[in-house]
């Protein structure tokens, strides 16, 4: 997977996908790690299907995790085990059609 500038673990941040917790046609949710540095990060996809016409709004985010929310998020049995709502007040970044920028937090786990 190529380099993500906006990353800021380590100097080149190169994630590879370790789990992925949930997959659908327009969502994905994985727990990733940097392989120069070592560092999780969780990431989000998601397709908001424009209805009403024009281009559809993609949006990510990556959120940097601990070593052990990473490591809990790899030994967890299932999507159902993981408690998650951290992710609501974590600061991290979202890029979309506007471009990337830091947000406070992941919409959607409280
Ligand atoms: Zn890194």
């Amino acid at each position: 997977m190529k380099a993500r500038s906006h990353l800021d673990c380590c100097q080149a941040p190169a994630l590879e996908r370790l789990r992925v917790l949930d997959e659908s046609t327009h969502d994905l949710e994985a727990v990733m790690r940097c392989t120069a540095c070592g560092s999780y990060w969780f990431y989000r996809f998601l397709e908001y299907v424009n209805w009403a016409g024009g281009d559809d709004d993609l949006t990510s985010w990556f959120a940097p995790l601990t070593e052990a929310e990473g490591t809990n998020l790899l030994e967890a049995a299932d999507r159902s085990a993981m408690d998650l709502s951290f992710l609501t007040t974590r600061a991290s970044w979202m890029d979309d059609n506007e471009g990337v920028r830091r947000v406070p937090g992941l919409p959607g786990y409280r």
